[in-house]
């Protein structure tokens, strides 16, 4: 069984609809995804109803936006930006939604922000941005390398990124208002879902930062409750992936391994991929009390 945990559509910063990402499903010949756009659960329903039309499970998901703080331990203090993916959590839960209007608003204006850093470079005006962007989809700096690209800067957005994001990049504002990872997780643990690190390790700007590897926090999460790593991505280093198995062995976690899939002309990622076993999938329904998969019997 082909499973992949983690799809974006145009409700964050895929290139594509949710009706177009499930054709291509199907066409794969994939028999189950999560939809996790980034902060939003917009897509759900639809996904739901393409589902059913097309024969194909769906995981009702979210990609967190989330920031680790590391104060003491392993490591000297840091922070930055953690990805953690929330699996079957209920979508009307009080204090996820509420935290999910936060972080959506924390968006606009920190892309404002980078909007007004790269117009004196570009031309770049924030009309041309929102251009980009379809109805309520949640903003990213995707929008922004759309943008360049719409304006013939640019042809693709990994071009954007290695021309404008690199490491102490003026253009470059982190998504502060956002939870930290613990409270993430155990948010997304109370409105039922599970949580699993997206990409761990993978785009660390200031690896020297972690010392070797971050035990530590990775420790204080599992505490908290992560239920799992998603150790088969494109973006997880071979010997990061070793360290994170050894961890999962261990601590008895779920791993997932899915595409990260923004549409064809989004990110080189191809749905399908990487894929998750069904047992894992199968411990990630168990755990949830949220919400239950779609047209799915495992
Ligand atoms: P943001 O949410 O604003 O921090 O932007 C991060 C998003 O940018 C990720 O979710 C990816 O979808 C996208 N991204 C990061 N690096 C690249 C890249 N090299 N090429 C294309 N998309 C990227
Ligand atoms: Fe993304
Ligand atoms: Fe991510
Ligand atoms: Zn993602």
């Amino acid at each position: 069984m082909k499973i992949d945990l983690h799809v974006h559509t145009d409700a964050s910063d895929g290139k594509e609809s949710v009706e177009t990402v499930f054709e291509r499903a199907s066409i794969l010949g994939i028999d189950a995804i999560a939809i996790s756009d980034h902060d939003t659960t917009a897509n759900w329903s639809k996904a739901a109803e393409l589902a059913v039309q097309h024969s194909i499970g769906f995981v009702p998901a979210i990609e967190v936006t989330t920031r680790a703080h590391f104060a003491d331990g392993d490591s000297r203090p840091a922070k930055f930006g953690v990805h953690m993916l929330a699996y079957l959590p209920d979508p009307n839960h009080e204090g996820l939604v509420e935290r999910m209007r936060k972080t959506i608003e924390g968006r606009v204006i920190r892309l404002q922000e980078i909007t007004e850093t790269l117009s004196p470079v570009y031309g770049l005006t924030w009309d041309a941005v929102l251009d980009q962007v379809v109805g309520d989809a949640t903003l990213g700096r995707p929008a922004v390398a759309d943008a360049l690209i719409a304006g013939g800067h640019f042809e693709n957005r990994g071009q954007v990124f290695d021309a404008i994001w690199y490491k102490g990049s003026p253009h470059y504002v982190p998504n502060r208002a956002v939870p930290d990872t613990i409270e993430a997780i155990e948010l997304i643990r109370s409105a039922g879902g599970v949580a699993v690190i997206a990409h761990p390790l993978s785009r660390v700007k200031d690896r020297d930062a972690l010392g070797d590897k971050p035990l530590r926090h990775f420790e204080q999460m599992i505490e908290a409750g992560l239920g799992g790593v998603e150790a088969y991505h494109r973006e997880v280093e071979a010997q990061d992936r070793n360290w994170l198995l050894a961890l999962a062995d261990k601590h008895d976690l779920i791993v997932t391994g899915s595409s990260d899939y923004h549409g064809l002309a989004g990110k080189d990622n191809e749905l399908g991929e990487n894929t998750t076993s069904i047992d894992n999938l199968r411990r990630i329904a168990e755990q949830a009390t949220g919400i239950a998969l779609v047209n799915l019997a495992i």
